[in-house]
C-alpha cells in the first residue's frame, strides 16, 4: 500500500474530509464576482445586434465579405469539411502549401508554415526554438499565447519591462545560456502600441539570440500594404528573426502561421508538437485567408483605412480627456478607465449608445488598468464614427473629466 492510499483511508475513515471538488471552483466563482470579473458568453446574430463593431478584429471589415465566402466555399467542394488529418499525413492540400508561400512572400520573409491558430503558431515557435539551453526574453505586456509558450519552452524567461531595449540587452549579455530568444508582439493587443523592432533586432543580433515578432495585430493593418511591423522597420527578411501571426484578424478566417528562415521551418516541422500533433487548418478557412490576400493586393488602401480611423478615434477620446493610446499605428485604441466596475460601466454606457465593445479586466490587463478595447475598422463611416463620438462623450462625463471640445 502506498502512502498516498493510506492517507486517502484514513482521511475517509476520519469521516470525509475530502473537500468538495466543485466548492473550491464555486468558492472562486463568488470571489471573481465580488472583484467584478466574471466572464459571460454572448452570443451574437449574423451581425452585432443592430450594435456598430468596435469590438472584433475584423480590421478590414472583410469578415462578411463575398469574395472571402466564395474563397471558403471553393475550398470546401474541392477538398471537403475539414482537413482530414495533421499536416504530416493528410492535412496538407494545395491550399495550405499556397497559404504558406504566399504569407512568406507578403511579410517578405523566406519562408511560412500554417499552423490551426495563432496561439498554436506561438506555442509551436518559442516552445520550439526555445529549450533549456536558451534563454527567453519576453515583454511584460506580451499576449497570453506567447507566456503559455515561454512556459512550455523549459527554458528560462526573463521577463523585461513593456518596451524596454536597455533590460533586453542586459538579459542576453548577463545569460549562461548558449542561445536566446527575444519574443514580442509588433502591436500590443490591448494598448495597441508598437514594439521598437528595428532596436529590439540590433539588442538580439548583437548578442545572438533570436527575435520572434508576433505579428497578430500587425499583419493586414501596419506598413505597406499591410504587409506587418516587421517589414516596416525592415528585418523581415532577416535570418535572425521570426514571424508569428494570425489568420483571424484582418484577414477575416482563422488560422496561423510561422515565417522566417528555411533552418526555422524545417525545424518545426521535424520538432514541434503544436504543429505535427494538431490537424491541419480547415480548408475552408484556408481558402478564406487566401481570398483575403487577394483583396489586400486588389485595394491596397485598405490598411492606411484601417489605421486612419484609429488615428481619429483615439484623437476624439483624447480631446475629452480619456486616456487612450494617444497616436495608434495599428487599430487597436484602448480607452483606460481603472478599476473593473468603471470598464463594465463604460461598457454598458457604449451598448446603450449603440456601441458594441471590447471590456478588458484582469488577468487580461494588469490591475488598476480595466480599460474598452475599440477596434478601428477599415469600413468605418463618418455616420459610424460620429455615433462613436457621442458615445465617448457620455463616458467621459459620467467619469467626471472635463470636456476639451
Ligand atoms: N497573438 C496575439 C497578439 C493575439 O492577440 C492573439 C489572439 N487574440 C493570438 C496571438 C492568438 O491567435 P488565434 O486567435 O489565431 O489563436
Amino acid at each position: 500500500m502506498t502512502d498516498a492510499m493510506t492517507e486517502r483511508g484514513t482521511a475517509a475513515e476520519a469521516g470525509g474530509a475530502w473537500a468538495d471538488p466543485l466548492e473550491r471552483l464555486r468558492a472562486a466563482a463568488r470571489a471573481r464576482e465580488a472583484a467584478g470579473l466574471r466572464r459571460v458568453l454572448l452570443p451574437r446574430d449574423g451581425g452585432h445586434g443592430g450594435l456598430i463593431d468596435l469590438a472584433s478584429n475584423d480590421y478590414l471589415g472583410l469578415c462578411r465579405d463575398p469574395r472571402l465566402a466564395a474563397g471558403a466555399e471553393a475550398a470546401v467542394r474541392e477538398y471537403g469539411t475539414g482537413s482530414t488529418g495533421s499536416r504530416l499525413v493528410t492535412g496538407t492540400t494545395e491550399l495550405h502549401a499556397e497559404l504558406d508561400r504566399r504569407l512568406a512572400a507578403l511579410t517578405g520573409t523566406a519562408a511560412g508554415l500554417v499552423f490551426s491558430s495563432g496561439y498554436l503558431a506561438n506555442l509551436g515557435a518559442i516552445a520550439t526554438l526555445g529549450g533549456r539551453d536558451v534563454l527567453v526574453v519576453s515583454d511584460r505586456t506580451n499576449h497570453a499565447s506567447i507566456v503559455d509558450a515561454c512556459r512550455l519552452s523549459r527554458s528560462r524567461v526573463v521577463i523585461t519591462p513593456h518596451r524596454d531595449v536597455a533590460a533586453v540587452e542586459r538579459a542576453l549579455a548577463e545569460r549562461d545560456e548558449r542561445h536566446a530568444l527575444v519574443v514580442t508582439d509588433a502591436v500590443f493587443s490591448v494598448d495597441g502600441d508598437v514594439a521598437p523592432l528595428a532596436a529590439l533586432h540590433q539588442a538580439a543580433r548583437a548578442h545572438g539570440a533570436l527575435l520572434v515578432v508576433d505579428e497578430a495585430h500587425a499583419l493586414g493593418v501596419v506598413g505597406d500594404g499591410g504587409r506587418g511591423a516587421a517589414h516596416a522597420a525592415g528585418i523581415a527578411g532577416e535570418p535572425d528573426v521570426v514571424l508569428t501571426l494570425t489568420l483571424s484578424k484582418s484577414l477575416a478566417s482563422q488560422g496561423g502561421a510561422v515565417l522566417g528562415a528555411p533552418e526555422v521551418i524545417e525545424t518545426l516541422v521535424d520538432a514541434s508538437r503544436a504543429f505535427i500533433f494538431d490537424t491541419g487548418l480547415n480548408p475552408a478557412a484556408a481558402g478564406a485567408a487566401l481570398a483575403a490576400l487577394d483583396v489586400l493586393e486588389t485595394e491596397p488602401d485598405l490598411p492606411e483605412r484601417a489605421r486612419d480611423r484609429a488615428r481619429r478615434i483615439a484623437a476624439s477620446a483624447a480631446r475629452l480627456g480619456l486616456e487612450t493610446t494617444p497616436d495608434p499605428a495599428a487599430a487597436v485604441v484602448p480607452v483606460f478607465l481603472g478599476a473593473p466596475e468603471d470598464a463594465l460601466h463604460a461598457r454598458d454606457l457604449c451598448r446603450k449608445n449603440g456601441l458594441k465593445v471590447g471590456c478588458f479586466r484582469p488577468p487580461s490587463v494588469p490591475d488598476g488598468r480595466s480599460c474598452l478595447r475599440l477596434t478601428a475598422r477599415a469600413t468605418l463611416d463618418e455616420a459610424e464614427l460620429t455615433v462613436l463620438r457621442g458615445a465617448l462623450e457620455v463616458i467621459a462625463r459620467s467619469t467626471g473629466r472635463s470636456l476639451h471640445t
